[in-house]
């Protein structure tokens, strides 16, 4: 099925977890184990570093790590490479004053990566709505020694962006809940949100057979599903865009929909809230430059805009799909406003 082909496609992703690791030791241990730095696809003992995200590193898809002691003690996690962009995207301090907020953590690959980046200082605050994902975030931000994390069970949206605790927040990660119809590899995506290797292998034969065609026909798309998605995720980055020292905001999704991803950044744009607080888009310099899939033209009202947007297709990039942006005061140099 072209379904399975996709996910054939996409090498195993492991990101070394800086918090408890560095990549020098991880590949020591590697080596040691009989695997060498050489093309993943050739054999199954090879292992390649990444050329886009730093202490990335990529093997045949036949690799399982999930029994290996690496990956149980927290040292290294796996995480598709494009979901890897958000964080390297924010690029958030690494200082013990910087104030950072992840709005939608769980299960909290992307917040270990911020913690990670921010070199385990200062404080990350990891907000998740859904009560049992936040219990799978906080036993995820454990495993990898995220010291610098203040997880809280709760709707970003309630959240006061004027309450000093988090008024002083600098930088704001969002990837709120989408259709994830870029998502091809859905088993280990089941893995990383926290079910056992077996509880996602039967939770992947349940939706296999809802979820394929959403990627293959655009027919069997819920158009209204993915407006109430659409109107959501606006919703998401417009109150992001109110808290008073917000310099940089990352909206990500694993959807493949323009109206998820394209549509949501224009209608952003276009808000009283962009307007207000003088937000613009970040030029392609200072998301990821060198990755040559970038956002759809048609679907931005200054099509050079789409430049600044960050694209991933399945079957075609190596990466699930999805998508990245990321806005910045209007005050910072090179910034997209018009
Ligand atoms: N960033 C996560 C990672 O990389 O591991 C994945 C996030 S997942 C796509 C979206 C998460 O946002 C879900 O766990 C969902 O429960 C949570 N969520 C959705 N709406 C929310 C809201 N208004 N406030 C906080 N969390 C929310």
């Amino acid at each position: 099925h072209v379904g399975d082909e996709r996910a054939a496609s996409i090498p195993r992703y492991v990101r070394v977890n800086a918090n408890l690791s560095s990549q020098e030791k991880v590949i020591e241990d590697l080596t040691s184990r009989g695997f060498v730095l050489s093309d993943p696809w050739a054999s199954k003992q090879g292992f390649s570093l990444d050329p886009h995200v730093p202490n990335l590193l990529c093997f045949s898809p036949e690799v399982a790590f999930h029994e290996d002691q690496l990956y149980t003690s927290g040292k290294i996690i796996l995480q598709d490479k494009a979901s890897c962009f958000p964080a390297i995207v924010l690029s958030p301090p690494a200082s013990d004053d910087a104030v950072v907020i992840d709005a939608t953590s769980a299960p909290g690959n992307k917040t270990s990566h911020l913690s990670a980046l921010m070199e385990n200082k200062g404080t990350l605050y990891a907000f998740e709505r859904d009560q049992k994902r936040f219990s799978t975030l906080k036993t995820m931000l454990n495993k990898a020694g995220c010291r610098n994390v203040t997880p809280i069970n709760a709707d970003f949206l309630t959240i006061d962006p004027l309450d000093p605790k988090y008024s002083k927040a600098t930088h704001i990660l969002l990837d709120p809940s989408c259709s994830g119809s870029g998502i091809v590899n859905r088993l280990d995506y089941l893995v990383e949100s926290g079910s056992s290797f077996f509880t996602s292998f039967v939770q992947l034969m349940l939706i296999k057979r809802s979820f394929v065609p959403l990627l293959d026909t655009d027919d069997a798309v819920d158009e209204a599903r993915l407006s109430k998605l659409a109107a959501f995720q606006l919703l998401m980055v417009q109150h992001a865009m109110k808290f008073p020292n917000v310099k940089r905001i990352v909206y990500s999704t694993c959807s493949v929909h323009e109206i998820e991803d394209e549509h949501v950044v224009q209608n952003a744009l276009e808000s009283s809230e962009a307007q207000s607080g003088k937000f613009g888009l970040a030029p392609q310099t200072t998301c990821i430059p060198t990755w040559p899939r970038r956002g759809k033209a048609d679907a931005m009202k200054t099509p050079s805009h789409a430049m600044s947007l960050i694209r991933c297709l399945p079957g075609e990039d190596a990466t699930n799909g999805f998508f990245v942006s990321c806005f910045v005061k209007a005050s910072d140099t090179g910034v997209l406003t018009k």
